[in-house]
This record gives structure tokens, sequence and C-alpha cells, in this order.
């Protein structure tokens, strides 16, 4: 689950990690009341309206602004609300923003020299470790810095049953170039910010930039994080921040049917079950010359009305030009998927408006093929994987 930077910067600081300020707004005038408590609490004069959607590069996009009056407030925050935010990682027609976050200033008027730091804490699959990755060029596209100067990029393994160790705190300070006080207020920000990592049970951080202030302190300036769906359970208190403006509406809707479903851009739309046989499924399609249009694992109980809400979500997707049901009938007879086939035919009428080449595997396959072929309705039944990958191509072709 993505989270906002509002959110993000929440959970961070309810652990102890210092972070830039903020309230959030959904109006030019709350803009301004957030502004004018920000004033009364942290003495700033000039105030950052930063749009809350779940893209980077808002800056680039105008949709990072300094307002150095309420009536620069008031103007810049009408602005960014409602507008469609195109960045570098959104798609090209942009995302709306709904809300925006009023920040206090904190790199100083005047000031013409901020140190910005990026940092990131993840976990690195190839070593089974957590990772916080780090470098002095922050601020900035660090995809950039990866492909032109990776060796201003450093990397701390953290071995999980350990947790991260002090003298690994003093070595990412002092790889920053720190020293005094900013050295110290480093090795708490990183020793902080992992403990968040692992207790929100976070897949993801990203604080780009993360600020030395010309008073020393370090803070968190912004906050990208992703927490692991599952854990969720463990954490009911954050399944209020989902935001489903900012998701997939038909993964969404997947998600209430307890669908395992993901969007992709291909054609074939593939309903399967198991999440492995769903892979395979789609390499073959692939290699068959066609790309699959989702993945979607409709689980252990392919019953009639899983099957049914699966062909319902899968024709939401106007790509879809055929569709390939492969299913091992294990726990589930054949059988019992194929009248679900047939039943899904029968409910659905019109709306089930291209070719489907069904495979059905396991017990009672013949009995299912049988009931397939009988059935009277435009579908195809396969006995190898290969023959169903190849009649998908036919219809295609
Ligand atoms: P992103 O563009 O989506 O990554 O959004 P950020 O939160 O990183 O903000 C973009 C840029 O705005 C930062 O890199 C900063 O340079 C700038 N910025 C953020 N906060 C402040 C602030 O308090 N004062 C000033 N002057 N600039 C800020
Ligand atoms: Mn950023």
């Amino acid at each position: 689950m993505n989270l906002h930077e509002y959110q993000g910067k929440d959970i961070l600081s309810s652990f102890g990690v210092c972070i830039q300020r903020g309230i959030v707004a959904h109006n030019a005038q709350e803009a301004v009341d957030a502004a004018k408590q920000l004033t009364a609490e942290t003495g700033t004069g000039w105030h950052v309206i930063k749009a809350q959607v779940h893209a980077g590069g808002r800056g680039k996009g105008g949709g990072v602004k300094l307002a150095k009056s309420l009536q620069e407030v008031e103007e810049i925050a009408g602005k960014i609300i409602g507008m469609n935010l195109i960045t570098p990682q959104t798609s090209a027609e942009g995302k709306k923003v709904h809300q925006v976050l009023v920040t206090e200033d904190v790199y100083y008027p005047g000031e013409t020299e901020t140190d910005e730091y990026y940092m990131s804490v993840l976990l690195n699959r190839g070593t089974g470790r957590n990772m916080i990755m780090y470098s002095t060029e922050g601020g900035m596209d660090i995809e950039t810095v990866a492909e032109e100067t990776p060796h201003l990029i450093f990397k701390e393994e953290i071995d999980p049953a350990t947790g991260l160790l002090p003298f690994q705190a003093r070595r990412i300070a002092f790889n920053l170039g720190l020293s005094g006080l900013a050295f110290k207020e480093m090795t708490k920000f990183v020793t902080a910010l992992y403990t968040a990592y692992v207790k929100s049970d976070a897949s993801l951080f990203e604080i780009n930039p993360v600020l030395k202030t010309s008073d020393n302190k370090i803070m968190a300036v912004d906050a990208k994080v992703t927490i692991d769906d599952n854990a969720l359970f463990r954490h009911k208190d954050y399944n209020d921040l989902r935001d489903l403006r900012e998701e997939n509406p038909i993964e969404v809707e997947a998600k209430e049917l307890g669908l395992n479903y993901v969007d992709l851009d291909g054609n074939v739309g593939c309903m399967v079950n198991g999440a492995g046989l769903a892979m395979s499924t789609m390499d073959l399609i692939k290699q068959s010359g066609g790309e699959p249009a989702n993945f979607l694992d409709v689980g252990g109980t392919a019953d009639a009305a899983r099957v049914e809400a699966a062909f319902r979500i899968i024709l939401k997707d106007p790509n879809v030009k055929a569709i390939l049901v492969n299913i091992f009938g294990g726990i589930v007879r054949c059988d019992r998927v194929a009248e679900g086939i047939v039943g899904a035919f029968k409910n659905m009428g019109d709306a089930i408006n291209v070719p489907i080449i069904v495979r059905l595997q396991g017990t009672n396959a013949d009995i299912a093929k049988e009931i397939i072929d009988n059935s009277g309705f435009d579908v195809q039944s396969a006995v190898e994987f290969q023959e169903a990958a190849d009649k998908v191509q036919a219809v295609l072709n």
C-alpha cells in the first residue's frame, strides 16, 4: 500500500524521526488556516505548498511551490488543488490533485547553500537483509546519480536479527561528510528511521531529500512510504490510509471480490488458479507472441460465482480481445468449474463478447471438456498447454 507524503511523515514522526512539519488542506481557505497555524507553532514565515498524489517528481511538474505570504498560500493552493499534475512518474494524463500539504519552510531565507541527502530503506532480496541506501546527492533524480556517478551511492546492509548497530549509524553519518552536532543528529535520524521501517512493516521508505538545516538539524523533507500489504492485518489503524482514488479501479474491485488481480497492458485476459500456474500461463502467452492483459489468480475455490466474478473483472479492461482460462482441478473438480463457466455465459449473455479458450486439467477433466464442447457457446476447449496458447493466437489473428 502506497501512502501520501503527509501520511508517511506522520508515521515517521510517530517513531521519533524529525520531519518538516505540515498540515493537509483540501481547499485554498483551509490552506491559509493551515499556514497561520504553522506560523503560530513553528514561527515559519514562508510556507511550501505540496500536491499530495501518489507520484514522485512533483517539484518538476509544478506541484511543489514556495509561498512567501498568506496571499501566495491562497493563490498557489487554489491553483494546485484540482489541477492535473503531470510528473515524470505519472501517465501523460497526470494525476488529479485533491489535497495539498502546507508545510513550514525549512530552507532558511537567504541561504545559498543547503545540504540535501538521499536516503532509502528497503529489502535486499538477494541477501535477505534490509538495506539503507544513501547519498550526498539528494534532492535530485537518484536514478541519474546511480547512472552517472554510482560511487556516490552508499549501501549499508542490516542483519534483521541484530537490527541497525550503532557503528553502522555512525558510518552513514561519516560517509555523508558530517561532523559535530550534525553527525550526532544524523545517527539519531538514521536509527529512528530504521526503527520506523521495521515497526511499521514497510517495504520501502524513500526520503529525498533529507535536509541538514543551517542550525544542524537533520529532517525528512519528503517521504515516500510503502507498507507491505501482507502485514496490514497487524496495523488495523493503517487501513484508513488507503486512498482508493490513487489506485487502479479494476484492481480495487477485484480485491473486494477476493480475487488476486493485477492489471497489465496486453490483450489476452487470463483466468488461472494458483500464482505459479498464472505466471507460467503468462509466460506461454508471451512465448506464443501474445501479451497478457492481466495476472489473475482466482484461488483454490474456483466455483461458479468466482468464475463469473473473474469474467466480469477481466472484461472491464477494453484491451482484452480473448480470454484464456487455465485451471487445475485439484481441490475443485474440473466439471464444477466447467459448469461455472457455462453458468457465467448464461448469466452474462452479451457481456461476454470475446472468444474464450478453456483448458481444464485434473479431476474429471474429461467430463469438463464434454460440458464445454457441448455448451453451444463461443468457447473452445484445449487439453495441452501449448494447444491452448495456439488457439488463443488463432482467434487473435
Ligand atoms: P518531489 O518533487 O515529489 O520529490 O517532492 P519534494 O517533497 O522532494 O519537494 C521537491 C523540492 O521542493 C525539494 O527537493 C526541495 O528542493 C523543495 N522544497 C521542499 N521543501 C522546501 C522548503 O521548505 N523550502 C524550500 N525553499 N524548498 C523546499
Ligand atoms: Mn522528493
